[in-house]
């Protein structure tokens, strides 16, 4: 079943439960405590607080999603993406858990030819939160789910909040099991590769209030309006569905890499195995294709590249695209021709990227033109901040002392030859060497308190603050709004 039949299948399905369809929110987060849409229920956040009314009780999204938090597992794990689109169906003080997971269970275990996914049903997991005895009755009795494939477990797996005091509630995950040959067995609690999470159900309930961590909040009662959050991963799914190792070889992306292997003249081997020999270059493969992607995406959803906030996220991701081919010995530019043909593999689900190409073409192949030029004026000088500290290990190692690329030389890569302090980071560490980071922060804080003296001996009001502002986009933490504290810093 192809991604875009998946997407259509579950509206339908819900359409049929009286739910509304209503189209997927821009990636541009309407919330503005979040700077991307992470998760289906952002755009419904305002009628979850009670802070205006929904104009249906029940609605159903296929919702396009960019999660930078998880930027470091893409092409590690079979399940990250930073682009992903999540389904979901949601209900504002309508149904609750009664239906809920009924739904959930019949979507996924209805035969294909009578709309729904056909999963077996053999496979799936379920967990619980461990006082939630109600979702394990509604499993047990309503589903008929074996309890023997049902674990409960605590606030830190099983629970939701926006970190604020607010509505809040337990959740029941489903999961399906890939089989013995992915890793352990005893279920989603020992080995979340082999059983991979497919679907969350968030079941808000209380009201709560002294929210200090995921895990420390203090219920006052119950909610008059009690609401149904659910989310699933439509390449989770997808990935199922189609019978492939991970969600970057499903129908929408495995273009991508496929095209990008070619270029590098690279054979790709679907391996999870970390000590394989291939596993490098198919990581990056993996990672290359995702980044593509959401970069296609992101440009499409009015993103520009920049220093900070969302810009700053597009120019990472287009970075680490265009360096991980870089590594496999491409240096000519590549997002010509690896932009068209995410295109071509998204256009079914977005007209837009097609509708809208030239303009989004024309602005990440000029990105990649300007980090070319970044790249060839700075490499010799890293080469040499590089050469140095390795020097510099070698004279101390007797002492045991580690050395590393100077704060100050991260602060003149960043300061003249433009290279972020991730780039230093991520070259370095390529390389085998550490930065010195808090050498650098102290640097790039002198510069900026210089900058804001000089502005006041100036008495101007206008004051060069992009170091400042640079700084921030690496340092900002951001509210996720949906499961976790993130720090969008380090994607
Ligand atoms: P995981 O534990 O696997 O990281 P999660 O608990 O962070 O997933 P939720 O926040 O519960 O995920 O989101 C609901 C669903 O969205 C998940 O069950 C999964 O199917 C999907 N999903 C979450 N993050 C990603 C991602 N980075 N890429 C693809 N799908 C995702
Ligand atoms: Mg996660
Ligand atoms: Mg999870
Ligand atoms: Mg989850």
């Amino acid at each position: 079943m192809k991604s875009q039949d998946i997407a259509s299948r579950w509206l339908d399905f819900f359409a049929k439960k009286d739910h509304s369809v209503v189209p997927s929110a821009s990636l541009v987060s309407p919330d503005p405590s979040l700077l991307f849409t992470i998760a289906g229920m952002v755009p419904f956040i305002p009628y979850f607080l009670g802070q205006e009314t929904p104009p249906y009780q029940r609605a159903t999204t296929v919702q396009k999603c960019i999660r930078t938090a998880d930027i470091e597992e893409v092409g590690k794990t079979v399940r990250h993406g930073t682009f992903f689109q999540m389904c979901g169906n949601f209900s504002f003080g309508d149904y609750f858990k009664e239906k809920a997971i009924p739904y959930a269970w019949e979507l996924l275990t209805t035969p294909q030819d009578q709309g729904g996914f056909g999963l077996d049903p053999e496979r799936l997991w379920v967990t619980v939160y461990e006082e939630d005895d109600e979702a394990e009755r509604i499993w047990r009795e309503k589903v008929g789910f074996p309890a023997e494939r049902i674990q409960r477990l605590g606030k830190e797996d099983n629970y939701w909040h926006t970190g604020q005091p607010g509505p809040g509630g337990p959740d029941s995950e489903i999961f399906y099991d890939r089989g013995p040959e992915y890793g352990r067995e005893g279920g989603p609690s020992a080995d979340e590769n082999r059983y991979m999470e497919i679907w969350n159900l968030v079941f808000m309930q209380y009201q709560l209030s002294e929210v200090n961590s995921q895990t420390d909040f203090t219920v006052t009662g119950e909610l008059d309006h009690k609401n149904i959050d659910t989310g699933l991963g439509l390449e989770r799914l997808a990935m199922i569905l189609q019978g492939v190792e991970n969600m970057y070889e499903t129908d929408q992306v495995r273009p991508v890499l496929d095209r990008a292997a070619a270029l590098a003249g690279k054979e790709y081997s679907s391996t999870e195995d970390a000590t394989d020999p291939r596993y490098t270059d198919d990581v990056r493969l993996r990672m290359i294709a995702d980044h593509i992607r959401s970069a296609l995406m992101l440009i499409t959803d009015g993103v520009v590249p920049g220093n900070e906030g969302g810009g700053y996220v597009l120019r990472r991701l287009i970075r680490r695209a265009v360096r991980a081919m870089r590594l496999m010995g491409v240096t000519d530019p590549v997002l010509p021709e690896l932009l068209p043909v995410s295109r071509d593999a998204m256009k079914g689900t977005y007209p837009e990227v097609e509708r809208d190409f030239d303009r989004i073409a024309r602005i990440a192949y000029n990105e990649e033109k300007a980090f070319l030029r970044t790249i060839a004026a700075g490499t010799a000088r890293m080469d040499s901040a590089v050469t140095a500290a390795k020097s510099a290990a070698h004279a101390s190692a007797g002492e045991g002392a580690t050395a590393g690329i100077s704060g100050a030389d991260a602060f003149e890569l960043h300061d003249t030859y433009g290279f972020p302090i991730d780039l230093t980071l991520e070259m370095a560490e390529e390389a085998g060497v550490a930065v010195d980071q808090a050498g650098f922060r102290e640097l790039m804080t002198e510069q900026r308190n210089r900058a804001r003296q000089d502005a006041k001996s100036k008495k101007s009001g206008h004051v060069d603050s992009s170091a400042y502002r640079q700084l921030q986009a690496e340092g900002d933490t951001v509210f996720t709004g949906y499961t976790e504290h993130t720090t969008e810093a380090r994607i």
